[in-house]
């Protein structure tokens, strides 16, 4: 027997940029029948009811870029060392806090990340929709290598890469990943500055290097998400063919209309530049920095990020949410997925289309829209009551304003079936 939900909500964001006031969804075990204005959707009567009065109902954040690696440490080392199966363990209660903060689909770049949707996907834990990418791949001495420990144990233990240099040793790295059950390469086409001869402005795969990794994903119809911090490895990753651009925080008008031209999305990570971490790991000196308002470097560099985000936008770049999250203690789970949301609103952007970013977009740059990223007949039901109205202060999109969060017949959070008031 089949299970109703009829949702009634003062405003529903379908997540295309659609608000509908005094809307009703429809669920039929797990998937939406109907949604529209109340009184237009058939509301069948042995229906379970959800009430969520005047608050929201949003589809569930995705995140398009975790690293679910069980890292207890932010320390680049320690991450490679530690114990793999302590690591397995903290990768579940990350993915844990991900579902704590709304976020009902990721794509991840972890070892742990293809286990997790194993038993996801079997129903041996709750969880998230998982596009796992496996271990990205990175040149010897590049992002994702740790430059002090001896290469084996990096290919053998590090929680979210494997070192690769070469067409060749490209072309059997991704028919490696593919062997683990990959749904995406993740490539580190730049350094991102955690060591020497590693800083961002440094490109660490040439353009045939690019061209192999997406020809040989292409192969069997998984796209290529590349970490490109500087100009020349976005463009040669653009030229090449890469489907998403990670941070990103270095495009012109040529990279923007190749974008826009093949539907590039873009995942600026903007949360991990625009808040304390440049203090912390101050960024390399770019061409024309001086040119940025601000009185130090890094003003001038978080103002240059903000603009190169908000160039993106204008020009029509289709923007994605992404964390970047890979410790809890820097950049916690869950949180930093709303913080990227605040902050695309907090640069410029139309709150509308923030929450576009964090769902339709999302799904778009995971191949998942078919499935999930807006409330539509015949996607999931992934969705989330909030007690506010994000269209009017983002920040009321917040993890205490959560009070439902669903992943299709996953209940997760139900804080609206009434409570029997206490007899007196
Ligand atoms: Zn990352």
């Amino acid at each position: 027997m089949s299970k109703i939900t009829v949702v009634q909500a003062g405003r529903l964001l379908d997540g295309t940029g659609q608000a509908i006031d005094d809307a009703t969804m429809v669920v039929r075990d797990g998937t939406i029948e109907a949604v529209g204005p109340r009184g237009s959707v058939a509301v069948p009567p042995d229906a379970e009811r959800v009430d969520a009065g005047d608050m929201t109902v949003m589809p569930g954040l995705i995140d398009c870029h975790t690293h679910l690696g069980g890292a207890s440490s932010p320390n680049y080392t320690t991450w490679v060392v530690e114990d793999d199966l302590r690591q397995a363990i903290l990768s579940g209660q990350q993915m844990r806090a991900l579902m704590e903060h709304g976020v009902t689909t990721i794509r991840d770049i972890s070892r742990n990340g293809l286990r997790l949707k194993w038993a996801v996907n079997n129903g041996h834990m709750e969880g998230p929709r998982i596009v796992a990418c496996g271990p990205g791949l990175s040149r010897t001495g590049g992002h994702g290598d740790a430059h002090n420990l001896p290469c084996d144990m990096i290919q053998r233990s590090h929680p979210w890469a494997m070192l690769a240099d070469g067409p060749e040793e490209l072309r059997k790295s991704v028919r490696l990943l593919n062997r683990m059950g990959a749904d995406a390469v993740k490539i580190w086409a730049t350094g991102g500055g955690m060591w020497d001869k590693e800083l961002e402005t440094d490109q660490h795969y040439d353009f045939e290097e690019l061209c192999m990794v997406v020809r040989e994903a292409a192969m069997v119809k998984i796209p290529v998400l590349a970490h490109a911090e500087s100009l020349a490895a976005a463009k040669d990753c653009l030229r090449a063919g890469v489907a998403t651009l990670e941070h990103g925080e270095e495009l012109d008008d040529e990279c923007r209309r190749m974008m826009v031209e093949n539907g590039v999305i873009h995942v600026p990570t903007l949360q991990l530049f625009l808040g304390p971490w440049f203090d912390e790991y101050p960024p390399p000196p770019r061409e024309g920095l001086e040119n940025y308002r601000g009185d130090t470097m890094v003003e001038k560099e978080k103002n240059r990020v903000a603009d190169n985000f908000t160039a993106s936008r204008l020009a029509g770049v289709t923007i994605a949410v992404g964390s970047d999250s890979f410790s809890s203690i820097d950049v916690p789970y869950g949180a930093s997925t709303l913080s990227e949301v605040h902050t695309m609103v907090e640069t410029g952007m139309p709150e509308s289309d923030a929450i576009v970013a964090a769902t339709l977009n999302g799904a778009k740059a995971l191949r998942v829209d078919h499935l999930t990223g807006s409330l539509e007949a015949g996607k999931a039901a992934d969705f989330l009551v909030v007690d506010g109205d994000p269209l009017d202060d983002i920040r009321s999109l917040a993890q205490d304003r959560l009070r439902y969060v669903r992943r299709g017949e996953q209940l997760w959070l139900d804080e609206l079936t009434p409570h029997r008031s206490p007899t007196r």
